[in-house]
């Protein structure tokens, strides 16, 4: 099998000249996904290349690849010098140039004592599955192939080179990789290496968060992440990396719904597109509180989720925070999965929305509306007629922007300076008024105005030194803003 070398871009020709074309390889990813896009056609040439990771191999080691490369007046940096890799940016595009290795000995099951190597086929010997130890030889365009990666490839499966417990041992984080390209590839993990997995799926509790978030993210990604994670599921590694989605295998909802909760949470992570892979992560939350609020209502001779969301909210934060997400995605993904109960209903007034975005935020909508029509096309039984509540909503939001409406304190007319004008001093009290404006103002935003809010602020003001408090209205909207568990009575379809 070979590569049209007129598809290798000149950054790549330029350094194979520098490093002499008998060392230089292109490895990794690239490969195997410009293979995979040229199946099943019989061709023994490819001649398109899919993907721009071109990674290559040298023998070379790192600092005179830094060197050559500097000489030749490209920008070169070091970025992992103790892994062998150098980095060369040309207009921008980094090109990743790692030294071989063998990396014999493993430390812990993490990381490996790198150990540089004068053969491609040593090289590739240390890399992990069949399909992404290819190589190619950027003198007369072969692909060397010394495990049958290809086959494999054709056949969709992954399997270690070498064998698979072994593998495992060196880099336990390996396990979840296989499930991962397996989703990739919309395919199998060969019998003998998903045993192994099998067996040892337990050794993934000592690989880092970040790892695991990383190959996670990584596989939702991919046009359809449900196949890797129901292969998680089979060979036991999920019950280790996510046990809260494990859980909702087998657990069935009612008659509104045609599959188990985890099954739903899937198919609904599918729907939402690929390009926002945090999205799909969120959408992955949504649902895992139904495992455990699920009862059965006598009443409706059914079963029923009642506050699951809150509960969702509580457990993707738990497990945001285990796996070292950011405090902003925790709390942009704790908002949407708290909010994706709320009843978009098709008459919903200016003001409720208004409160409802204060709420979610503005910022959480457009992963809120993704995730909530995913949501519906994660049930296969009930996907009708639910259109109408979403374009009502996406016309109140409209104006609401047009109009540039205040949906939050720091958006009004008026702040924490102005009553430290009016004799107050700083405590509980401000956020107590600028609330209740902002109360105020979500029910009539032609308050927002300066004079008025001024105005009303000076009649907290004055209350709150003769009384120590402020009355605060009944929200005049109260009506049709928590209703949450009437949403949920009336919809039990999500
Ligand atoms: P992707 O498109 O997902 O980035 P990739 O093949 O480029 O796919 P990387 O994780 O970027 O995957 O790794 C690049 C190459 O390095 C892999 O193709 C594989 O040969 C090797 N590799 C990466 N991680 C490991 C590992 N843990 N053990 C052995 N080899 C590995
Ligand atoms: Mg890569």
């Amino acid at each position: 099998m070979r590569l049209n070398l007129s598809l290798v871009p000149s950054p790549v020709q330029i350094m194979r000249d520098l490093l002499g074309p008998e060392k230089t390889y292109v490895v990794g990813g690239i490969l195997r996904d410009s293979l995979l896009a040229s199946f099943p056609t019989p061709m023994q040439t490819i001649e398109v290349v899919k993907g721009n990771d071109w990674d290559l191999a040298t023998p070379i080691r790192p600092r005179e690849v830094l060197s050559r490369l500097r000489k030749a007046g490209i920008t070169a940096v070091p970025i992992g010098i103790e892994h062998g890799t150098v980095a060369a940016i040309f207009s921008g595009v980094q090109y990743e140039i790692t030294t071989f290795r063998n990396d014999l000995e493993y430390r812990d099951g993490r990381h490996p004592i790198v150990q540089f190597a004068d053969s491609i086929e040593e090289d590739l010997k240390r890399r992990d599955f069949t399909v992404n130890a290819l190589a190619l030889d950027l003198e007369s365009g072969e692909l060397i192939d010394l495990f049958n990666g290809i086959e494999d490839l054709r056949a969709r499966q992954i399997r270690t080179v070498g064998d698979p417990e072994c593998r495992f041992r060196e880099d336990y984080l390996r396990m979840l990789r296989a499930a991962r390209f397996a989703g990739k590839l919309h395919g199998t993990i060969e019998t003998v290496t998903f045993l192994a997995i099998r067996k040892n799926a337990p050794w993934i509790r000592h690989v880092s968060a970040e790892r695991i978030r990383e190959e996670i993210l990584k596989l939702l990604a991919y046009e359809k992440p449900s196949h890797g994670f129901e292969l998680m599921h089979e060979c036991g590694l999920l019950h280790y990396v996510l046990p809260e989605l494990e859980a909702g295998f087998g657990v069935l909802q009612n008659r509104f719904h045609s599959h188990d909760v985890a099954r739903h949470i899937l198919l609904s992570v599918d729907a939402v597109s690929h390009k926002y892979p945090f999205y799909r992560f969120v959408t992955l939350l949504h649902d895992l509180g139904k495992v455990p609020a699920k009862r059965f209502l006598e009443r409706k001779g059914d079963y029923v989720f009642y506050s699951h969301q809150y509960i969702s909210k509580r457990m993707g934060k738990q497990i945001m925070r285990r796996l070292r997400f950011s405090n902003k995605e925790i709390e942009q993904s704790t908002s949407i999965v708290e909010n994706h109960m709320y009843n978009l209903k098709p008459d919903l007034s200016q003001s409720a929305t208004r409160r409802f975005l204060r709420k979610l935020g503005r910022e959480n909508v457009d992963g809120f509306l993704r995730m909530r029509m995913a949501d519906r096309k994660g049930n296969l039984l009930n996907n009708e007629g639910y259109e109408k509540g979403i374009f009502h909503f996406l016309r109140n939001l409209r104006k609401i922007d047009r109009d540039e409406d205040a949906l939050k304190v720091r958006d009004l007319k008026i702040s924490g300076y102005d009553l430290i004008e009016m004799g107050l001093k700083p405590g509980p009290i401000f956020s107590t008024i600028l609330d209740q404006l902002l109360e105020e103002v979500l029910d009539d935003p032609s308050l927002n105005d300066r004079a008025w809010l001024l105005a009303r602020a000076n009649e907290f003001a004055a209350e709150f030194k003769q009384t120590g408090k402020i009355t605060v209205t009944e929200r005049a909207a109260n009506r049709d803003d928590d209703e949450d568990e009437e949403g949920e009575e009336n919809d039990q379809s999500q």
